[in-house]
């Protein structure tokens, strides 16, 4: 069983801001600024939808499970 997450939770060791999440998410809660990913969680619906296309299993969403 997945585990659930409350929150946005970005392991920034994996990430290598390739933009897939922030193409997928509707409420553009993950935003690439420069060569960042700027997160606003603030805006997640929450769909778990980034969560599944990140390439290197970087980012954790809620609604992921
Ligand atoms: S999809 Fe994953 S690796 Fe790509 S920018 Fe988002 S968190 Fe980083």
């Amino acid at each position: 069983m997945k585990e659930a997450h409350s929150e946005i939770d970005i392991d920034r060791g994996k990430c290598i801001v390739c933009g897939a999440c922030s193409a997928v998410c509707p409420g553009e809660a993950l935003i690439i600024e420069g060569m960042t990913l700027r997160v606003y969680p603030e805006r997640c619906r929450p769909c778990g939808q980034a969560a599944l296309v990140c390439p290197t299993g970087a980012l954790h969403c809620p609604g992921e499970e």
